[in-house]
């Protein structure tokens, strides 16, 4: 039987905690009644934004009148909490990474099939509107084939200085941001991923990844880099992609993309270009009239429709949007990227 608004409790009522109160505004579905945190400045937080406060976990699974529990505490406890909770008969939206490893995954899913419980994952990131713009360009083809794809993102104040600095938290970047750019990668190109190669950096925290970079090669050849980076005081765009007849760049969230295509004219007469100690014409500049650059649009994205896709499901309306073999598909490749990192090797994938 479905239900016109469903009712949330929140586990962790941190930064995240408190944005999904934000973003739940608006929302018709879903309305956010009580949360749960152990620490008390959050528990008082949690007071003053009108939330029923319970002691305990135990408290708020018991509380009937809570349909879904959000989780959105450090990353190493969200299994026990998620699985308590559908235990308990709740639905569970849970923060990203959904846990530490395929094993627990399998572990969750199990319990979310036994129990009947709906288990999703809040990967926002899929609604960012320069990664549907770039999206975009690829599932139009705008630029012909694709043979490569750069997806990075940079800040330069080192790991943040929480839970996320130690491994026993599950902190590192490739669990805190790879998680998002891998799941856009795999959203993207809707092929195989044969081989993996990582590297991780350290140089402001040796207990976790500061920063990574992988190439994941695909079924087609195609080569797609990743990087995350909180070393790096100059950053480099977040998306540029190659096709055979043109390259597109974004170089900010939120920025529109700019392409630029070849118009298929000849070029007999390149200029070469000097330097103080050579010629090249391979890399002389275009003639203008032989390619054309357009401006694409930002597409915009509603992450409300997370939410809004969470009841549709759990009223049999709709599909879930994040589905849980995606997020083990993801999952199994961070391991394979801690592998490829130990062994300095490539690592075959699927
Ligand atoms: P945070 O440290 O600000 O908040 C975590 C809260 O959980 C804290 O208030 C802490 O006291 C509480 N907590 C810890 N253990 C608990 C337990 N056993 N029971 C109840 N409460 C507990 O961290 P955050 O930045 O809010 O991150 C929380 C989760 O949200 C993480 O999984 C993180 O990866 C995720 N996150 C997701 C996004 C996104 O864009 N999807 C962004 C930031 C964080």
């Amino acid at each position: 039987m479905g239900k016109d608004v469903y009712a949330i409790g929140i586990i962790g009522f941190g930064g995240m905690g408190s944005y999904h109160l934000e973003l739940a505004k608006g929302i018709d579905e879903v309305r956010f009644i009580g949360s749960y945190d152990i620490k008390e400045s959050r528990q008082q937080y949690a007071r003053e934004k009108g939330l029923k406060v319970y002691d305990s976990r135990e408290a708020i699974l018991a509380d009937e009148s809570i349909d879904i529990i959000l989780v959105a505490t450090p990353n190493h406890v969200h299994k026990e909490i998620a699985i308590d909770a559908m235990r308990a008969g709740k639905h569970v939206v849970c923060e990203k990474p959904i846990t530490l490893s395929s094993a627990d995954l399998q572990e969750m899913i199990d319990v979310s099939e036994k129990t009947g419980k709906l288990l999703v994952v809040h990967q926002n990131r899929r609604w960012d509107e320069d990664f549907l713009t770039m999206k975009k360009i690829y599932d139009e083809g705008l630029l012909g084939e694709v043979f490569a794809i750069e997806s990075r993102v940079h800040g330069s104040r080192g790991i943040p200085g929480d839970w996320r600095q130690e491994k026993e938290y599950g902190g590192g970047m490739v669990l805190d941001w790879g998680v998002h750019i891998l799941d856009q990668a795999l959203l993207m190109v809707n092929e195989k991923v044969k081989k993996v190669y990582a590297t991780l950096t350290h140089v402001t925290n040796q207990l976790v990844d500061d920063g990574f970079r992988v190439v994941l090669t695909f079924e087609s050849g195609l080569n797609y880099l990743l990087e995350v980076g909180t070393s790096n005081f100059i950053s480099l765009p977040r998306w540029y992609m190659l096709g055979n007849n043109g390259t597109a760049v974004l170089q900010n969230w939120g920025d529109d993309a700019r392409v630029v295509k070849a118009v298929g004219k000849s070029e007999t007469d390149i200029v070469p270009v000097r330097t103080a100690a050579g010629l090249t014409k391979t890399m002389a500049p275009r003639r203008e009239d032989t390619i054309t650059e357009e401006i694409i649009p930002a597409v915009p994205g509603n992450i409300k429709e997370f939410y809004r896709n969470v009841a549709a499901c759990l009223n049999g309306e709709a599909e879930i949007i994040v589905k849980l073999p995606q997020v083990m598909r993801v999952m199994r490749l961070m391991e394979a990227i801690f592998e490829s990192a130990e062994k300095q090797q490539v690592v075959d994938f699927e």
